[in-house]
């Protein structure tokens, strides 16, 4: 995130956003930076390594939310005080890279927490998630989740790895800077497996972003790109099922 900027609250954005009429064949997305996402159906909601972009009373504005997902416990990520602050506020289930759930283990009750090992696929009430083994600086693990019956992915900050069993809908890839093994090329290769109806980016560069985005539109026609920018919300309709 580079230095802490003043920002203004966005908490009644955040209620805004556990508000919004959502139809069957839609999900919300609430980017909060880096590989931060709250994502929501009509009747489940998720977050992604929220690391510490949450305000106290942001936090606070968060209503139900099923599942908490963890890629890797890079700070940019993960923060272990945040991520209990967010569980005593929603009662979400945890769902973390190894390492991570050690971090948590005396932080979020062993009945809520689970360690996520790749090729397995957990239920969390009406949320399933299958976890995947991504390439990154330190083990990560990348998430295909199925919520309101939609398939959504979300690949961290990894480098490419191969997805080809994870067709989704709607793909959340890294495109670049400060990560490491992420890179425009990588998030098209992502793409190219995962087969998206709607390409999300995270991370990287203006530029790095435009640089996937143009990649896509050339060889993955019907694959729509959307940029988001941080506190910002939008919503995604995909056509029936993959
Ligand atoms: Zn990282």
């Amino acid at each position: 995130m580079g230095p802490i900027m003043f920002r203004k609250s966005q908490a009644n954005q955040i209620k805004e956003f556990f508000t919004l009429p959502l139809k069957n064949n839609e999900l919300a997305f609430f980017y909060l930076g880096v590989s931060g996402f709250l994502a929501r159906s009509a009747d489940q909601a998720v977050i992604f390594d929220p690391a510490s972009f949450l305000k106290n009373d942001e936090v606070s504005a968060l209503k139900k939310v099923d599942l908490m997902l963890f890629t890797h416990d890079h700070f940019d990520h993960f923060r272990a005080g945040d991520a209990q602050a967010i569980f005593k506020a929603t009662g979400a289930a945890v769902l973390a890279e190894p390492k991570v759930a050690n971090k948590l283990k005396d932080k979020i009750p062993p009945e809520k927490l689970v360690s996520a090992e790749s090729g397995k696929t957990y239920a969390f009430g009406d949320v399933m998630a299958n976890a995947v083994v991504g390439i990154h600086r330190g083990p990560i693990i990348l998430y295909q989740i199925k919520i309101g019956g939609i398939m959504l992915f979300h690949g961290g900050d990894s480098g490419y790895v191969n997805l080809k069993d994870y067709h989704s809908q709607i793909a959340i890839v890294p495109v670049g800077r400060m990560s490491p093994t992420a890179s425009p090329e990588n998030a098209f290769k992502m793409a190219s497996d995962i087969k998206p109806q709607v390409a999300l980016t995270m991370h990287g560069s203006d530029k790095q972003k435009q640089e996937f985005e143009q990649k896509v539109k050339e060889a993955m026609p019907q694959t729509k790109v959307i940029i988001m920018q941080p506190f910002t919300m939008q919503t995604i309709a995909v056509q029936s099922p993959v």
